[in-house]
């Protein structure tokens, strides 16, 4: 099969740092062109706007949308419009009408749209849903909490309404939460800490219920330093699994289980082949809900401002 000539729009931190290099090792793309307002990629032919790089390369027959979620709609539906198929990244929007629209959009068309939640991809996440099938699980723990100034240096977005604040990466731990656990999650309390000057919040405490009253409680915070934690702590009848380092470690009971390098983006643009051959759609919008909920019914509390 030939392969699939692909364009990213959006070329910053994650493009490069991840996007390129899994292209790069899957025969199934070709990388054919870029779209970016301020950047360019050596030797790929660069535009600033998706309206230019579909009109100047019309053989495009998908698109991997790497931008700020601010700016992702117009611009997928602009592709999906032009008959593109679609690859999002997380979160797949700045609501949730935007994403139900693209949706809709994708089907009335049948064009691939692929919502992608490359946490999702970590190595253990798979495994520790298959171990807790059968268990009776009784407690659950997130905690998220990372140095906003080590891993979003420069990212005034994430900052301003829409770019979600501690929830960038706190939607990753939703995602696999969302996969692994028993559903729905509900809801119950959620406490968002805004820095004085941020239209986002900078920490997040969430309280859920899953079903017969499963205690789910989650705590994201951006100020962390000195060690990070990424860790989601699940108390079973039949044993402790703990998750950790992004879903990518596995322990049961202190002993390690699963252990594998990182493969999520490769893991990614493996799904999405299959999505774009047989034109279908993987929208799940679990993690996006409770975000959006959380965002509905939080209590809000102002912080000291944040000066990076
Ligand atoms: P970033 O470094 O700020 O890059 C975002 C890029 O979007 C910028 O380089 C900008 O291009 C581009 N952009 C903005 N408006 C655009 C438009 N109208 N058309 C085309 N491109 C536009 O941010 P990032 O860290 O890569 O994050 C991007 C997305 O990936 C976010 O949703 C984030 O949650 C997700 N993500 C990030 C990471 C991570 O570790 N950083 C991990 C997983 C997922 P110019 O610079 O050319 O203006």
């Amino acid at each position: 099969m030939d392969p699939i000539k692909l364009a990213i729009v959006g070329l910053g931190k994650i493009a490069r740092d991840q996007h390129l290099p899994a292209l790069a090792e899957n025969p199934n793309y070709r990388l054919v062109a870029v779209a970016s307002p301020h950047n360019k990629l050596d030797g790929v032919p660069s535009y600033p706007d998706i309206e230019t790089l579909l009109r100047e390369q019309p053989d495009v027959e998908a698109v991997s949308l790497c931008t700020t979620p601010q700016v992702r709609y117009d611009i997928a539906r602009y592709a999906l419009e032009q008959n593109r198929h679609v690859m999002l990244e997380k979160p797949p929007g700045a609501t949730l009408n935007e994403v139900t629209a693209l949706l809709d959009l994708a089907q009335q068309r049948q064009l691939a749209l692929f919502a992608t939640w490359h946490s999702r991809e970590a190595a253990a996440v798979e495994p520790a849903r298959e171990w807790l099938t059968g268990r009776k699980i009784r407690k659950v723990q997130v905690t998220w909490k990372e140095d906003v100034r080590v891993w979003h240096p420069g990212q005034q977005w994430i900052w301003r309404a829409g770019g979600l604040g501690v929830f960038d990466p706190g939607i990753n731990a939703l995602s696999i939460i969302t996969r692994i656990l028993p559903q729905p999650l509900i809801l119950k309390d959620a406490q968002l800490a805004f820095p004085s000057n941020c239209e986002t919040p900078i920490a997040a405490r969430l309280i859920l219920r899953g079903p017969d009253g499963l205690p789910v409680n989650a705590q994201f915070d951006f100020r962390q330093t000195g060690p990070q934690s990424w860790d989601i702590d699940i108390e079973t009848d039949a044993g402790r699994l703990l998750l950790s380092k992004g879903g990518s470690v596995m322990q049961v009971d202190d002993q390690p289980m699963i252990q594998a390098p990182d493969r999520e983006y490769a893991n990614l643009y493996a799904r999405f082949a299959p999505l774009v051959r047989e034109r279908r759609v993987d929208v799940d919008l679990a993690a996006f809900r409770l975000v959006a909920d959380a965002f509905m019914c939080g209590r809000r509390s102002i912080v000291d401002p944040f000066i990076e």
